[in-house]
């Protein structure tokens, strides 16, 4: 059995979704489906979901959101319309009128309640659809499945590990199975909703809980891209790469599939395909546990601006037992997560994310590393980009990275840090945030040219 997803660019208008219901019908495998709401059908269009955002917002902020409620059942009748199910469209109305008039006791339950909409009603009108051209599906419902969810402190959404039993019973389903993504339900049966692009992360839990052959993945590109093609004319495709690799790329800035979708895939070990709505023939991307073929040594490089070092300097520090633990703790007393720590032997540098490590928290930090540890010097260099490549064939070939630091070096870039970890799947160099991309298409000329 294969489990299917689109995305909202394959879901945005009619003509979409007839493609998303041929390629779906065209392989009997493909038993289960999990849609996003109706995405944008051109640049300057609005996704159904940003539509619902509106929506909530009016509500919340007291306001009737007649225009907003029209907006968004506007988008659902003209696709019903089009595809002559309008029978299915007084049940969306009515779901949808009936949700939003709801008294908003909690504006973040509310929202969460709101946003779901948009997959809910895709969900139900692509069933309504398939079964008007022949095909028995059924819409399924996330509560009635058991997709089971808790928002953690700190707002992150948790899979409850009893959904996955939960789920597999959709394998008895005759029909194909038609899932809404995004979001699911509290053990309080209220509505909770992943982040934003978090339909990935619904189809990926389907997979794993139905040990499907391969989690399809439907979106707008042939191919997930050895380079960001923004930056890249006509960038090499990727056939084949491995969760670790895609994991690290995805961490350099990377947006292929949602961040948190690929865990669930890899713990059980199902392979990924990220294929394309509007060019089914072409193969697209597989994402799988250990490589079958290297098209090359480098199998992607990738950027992200929004770091900053922390560079800590102390005399003898690699003789000082605990010395990284009670740093390492100072700044777990802030809530900071540590992005990398490459380190000498009398200094260390930390490595976080701009957005976490605020001037507040970092008065506070250099304040306490300062008087408990007895530092010599600590500083902090703000505006930093990350720069990675990444290539499992890395690993056992000599001189990757003085080739990609000689390039950066003959292009004008200073490296203020470098880090490779034990995996030698990655190394990381670290530049000023306005060389970023600059590093990034330098090193593809290097490896792909
Ligand atoms: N519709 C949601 C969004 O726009 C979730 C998704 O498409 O995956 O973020």
């Amino acid at each position: 059995m294969k489990v299917t997803k689109f995305g909202g660019s394959s879901l945005a208008d009619a003509t979409q979704i007839k493609k998303v219901c041929e390629i779906l019908t065209s392989d009997p495998e493909r038993r289960v489906i999990v849609v996003s709401a109706p995405g944008k059908r051109n640049s300057s269009d609005i996704k159904v979901t940003d539509l619902l955002i509106a929506l909530a917002n009016a509500k919340i902020s007291g306001q009737p959101g007649n225009q907003e409620l029209e907006a968004v059942l506007n988008r659902f009748s003209s696709i019903c319309e089009e595809l002559d199910i309008l029978e299915v469209m007084d049940s969306i109305k009515e779901t949808i009128t009936e949700s939003v008039s709801q008294p908003v006791k909690d504006a973040s339950r509310f929202m969460d309640a709101t946003k779901a909409l948009g997959e809910d009603s895709c969900a139900r009108l692509v069933a309504t659809y398939l079964n008007k051209i022949g095909f028995k599906a059924t819409y399924c419902n996330p509560k009635v499945a058991g997709l089971l969810l808790e928002t953690e402190v700190g707002g992150h959404v948790k899979i409850l590990p009893e959904s996955y039993d939960n789920l597999a019973e959709l394998s008895h389903l005759r029909e194909i199975c038609v899932f809404p993504g995004f979001f699911g339900y509290s053990k309080e049966g209220e509505i909770i909703t992943f982040s934003r692009g978090g339909s990935d992360i619904t189809g990926a839990i389907l997979a794993a809980a139905l040990h499907a052959s391969v989690y399809e993945n439907w979106t707008d590109v042939d191919n997930v891209y050895a380079v960001n093609p923004n930056l890249v004319k006509d960038p090499f495709p990727v056939t084949e790469i491995t969760y670790d690799e895609m994991r690290e790329l995805a961490y350099a800035g990377f947006s292929v599939l949602h961040e948190e979708a690929l865990y669930p895939a890899f713990v059980r070990g199902i392979p990924v395909n990220i294929r394309n709505t509007n060019n089914p023939s072409s193969k697209g991307t597989m994402i799988v546990a250990k490589r079958t073929h290297y098209d090359s040594l480098v199998t992607g490089i990738a950027g992200e601006k929004g770091f900053c070092a922390m560079n800590i300097s102390k005399y003898l520090m690699n003789r000082e037992v605990g010395f990284v633990v009670k740093v390492l703790s100072i700044i777990a007393d802030e809530g900071i997560s540590i992005e990398h720590m490459p380190s000498g032997i009398d200094s260390i540098s930390i490595i976080l994310r701009s957005s976490d490590f605020t001037p507040e928290k970092e008065r506070r930090i250099i304040q306490r590393i300062s008087l408990e540890l007895n530092v010599d010097n600590v500083s902090v260099n703000r505006d930093l980009a990350i720069v990675m490549i990444v290539g499992e064939a890395m690993a056992n070939t000599v001189g990757t990275t003085a080739r990609a630091a000689t390039a950066l070096s003959k292009a004008g870039i200073n490296l203020e840090l470098i880090n490779q970890g034990a995996s030698e799947i990655s190394v990381m160099f670290g530049v000023r945030e306005e060389y970023c991309s600059y590093a990034v298409r330098t090193l593809y000329k290097e490896f792909f040219s």
